[in-house]
């Protein structure tokens, strides 16, 4: 794993192709049914010594790649969808 950036947010994610865990950072993001983009930082638990995007509908912290646009990926809790800007 790379080396993470205490000062940065990062999504956790698999990928549905490879079945390969990733982490990201990330720059935005915008949850579907939300009209804005949310730039981080926000206000999130930090596991380990990162920030962790959770899921705003329910908490979950990790989501998949379902290969439906790029840039996008689902809660592994709740389904729902969210748009990532990357750094
Ligand atoms: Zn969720």
């Amino acid at each position: 794993m790379n080396k993470l950036n205490p000062d940065f947010m990062y999504i956790k994610f698999s990928d549905c192709q490879s079945l390969h865990d990733g982490i990201e950072a990330i720059h935005s993001y915008k949850f579907e049914g939300e009209l804005y983009d949310t730039v981080v930082p926000i206000q999130s638990p930090k596991e380990g010594s990162v920030k962790i995007l959770l899921c705003s509908a329910c908490g979950h912290r990790d989501f998949n790649d379902n290969g439906r646009f790029m840039n996008e990926y689902s809660c592994n809790g709740c389904y729902r969808f969210v748009e990532i800007k990357f750094k």
